[in-house]
């Protein structure tokens, strides 16, 4: 059995407990970006990963948020709620730890109007108003929803109520245990924004950033479809831009500490060389030491015409096409939005280009290419 098949049989409601060893800004002073190197130590917690996998990570809420909600809906916090059936807290320990509280739905509007009564709310909820819910529910949170429609009568636990549980978040993995033994690293984008007049903050990137005290709970969540190629000769092709870059780190760290042979070619790619190039020293020593037999890099505001790493594949399409002849395996990670799609299209292209096809008989070659594990995915 492999090691993340067994993964110490701690899951999200079964998480275990870390300590954060190392929180590091990766992003240069110039960089519109907080991108952050997290290392979390495992050290006496009898659970592994393979490179490949995402860890979950249970986070807290912000106590600012927590104080804005219990300001916004009249409670002091020290009220008693049940958080589950044998188990009560005070409402703020209960917001801050148990629910989700940032982000609203249609089902939680719908759910708090049983308490608010709003007609206005109701009118939002109708079917024909869908693009100006659409409109309400972009940028607010609950604290806006409690405020722009009060409800007197609610009570503490009517509040937990109808909160969801406090998700988890994954992160794909960029170490591998057999180079940091005990370790699991993570690169983390620090999501802040500013809506509706106020500051928002994503929950769990800025709980790894700024609110981590004691011990975190997480898990491994192993991703069966994509892991290294069992045959350490076989080369491969690794996309991945911004915070997308996690699992190659871990895949180039596995490969050396096994001593595979198999050649290995990385696009990477984001704003601009000085403040963006996560691992930068890595990446330069890798490639110099020929551990990279190729690294093409991708800066979008280097220079006038915006370059992503598409744009880069395109341009060594017949060597990519080749690399794709003498079985290299072709892995893509990060956004899933628009840069996934985009480098999917290339890789069409590519295939359209250098092998003759039609643009059907290409889309098909890579489909079938998706379908027997040599173009893999790690999007989100
Ligand atoms: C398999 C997998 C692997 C992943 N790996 C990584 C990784 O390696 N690194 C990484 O950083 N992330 C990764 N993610 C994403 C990660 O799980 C989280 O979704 C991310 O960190 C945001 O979580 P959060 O709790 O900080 O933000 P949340 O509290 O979840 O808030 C995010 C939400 O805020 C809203 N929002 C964000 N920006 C704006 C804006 N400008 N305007 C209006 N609304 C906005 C959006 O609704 C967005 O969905 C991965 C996800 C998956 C599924």
């Amino acid at each position: 059995m492999s090691v993340s098949d067994e993964h110490g049989g701690f899951t999200k409601d079964n998480p275990f407990f870390a300590p954060l060893s190392i929180n590091t800004n990766l992003s240069g002073e110039g960089s519109g970006k907080e991108t952050r190197h997290f290392e979390i130590s495992l050290e006496g917690i009898d659970a592994e990963y393979d490179p490949g996998d995402s860890l979950g990570v249970i986070p807290e809420n912000c106590e600012n948020v927590v104080a804005e909600l219990l300001n916004a809906s009249g409670f002091t916090g020290n009220e008693t709620v049940n958080v589950s059936e044998e188990k009560q807290k005070s409402l703020r320990e209960a917001l801050v730890s148990n629910y989700a509280c940032t982000g609203i739905t249609k089902i939680l509007l719908k759910k708090y109007n049983v308490f608010a009564q709003s007609a206005e709310l109701e009118r939002l909820l109708a079917i024909e108003n869908k693009e100006q819910l659409q409109e309400y529910l972009w940028g607010r949170e609950l604290v806006d929803l409690l405020e722009d429609f009060p409800a007197p009568e609610l009570s503490a636990n009517d509040l937990i109520g109808f909160l969801r549980a406090m998700p988890p978040r994954l992160y794909s993995i960029a170490s591998s245990l057999k180079a940091h033994p005990d370790e699991v690293h993570l690169t983390v984008a620090v999501v802040t924004y500013e809506s509706h007049g106020r500051s928002r903050k994503g929950v769990c990137s800025t709980y790894l950033a700024e609110r981590v005290d004691g011990l975190i709970p997480c898990y491994f969540h192993p991703n069966k479809n994509f892991k290294l190629p069992e045959d350490p000769d076989v080369p491969i092709i690794m996309v991945g831009p911004g915070t997308g870059i996690a699992p190659f780190r871990a895949f180039v760290e596995e490969r050396i500490a096994t001593g595979a042979k198999g050649r290995n070619w990385l696009f990477f790619g984001d704003r601009s060389a000085k403040d963006d190039f996560l691992y930068g020293d890595e990446w330069t020593k890798y490639k110099a030491d020929g551990i990279l037999a190729n690294l093409d890099l991708a800066w979008s505001r280097d220079q006038r015409d915006k370059v992503y790493v598409q744009h880069k594949m395109l341009g060594k399409s017949k060597q990519l096409w080749d690399w794709l002849q003498d079985g290299a395996l072709f892995y893509v990670c990060g956004d899933a939005n628009r840069m996934a799609k985009d480098v999917d299209q290339a890789l069409k292209d590519i295939t359209a280009k250098e092998g003759g096809m039609d643009e059907e008989s290409a889309a098909a070659y890579v489909k079938a290419m998706q379908k027997e594990k040599r173009y893999l995915r790690d999007v989100y």
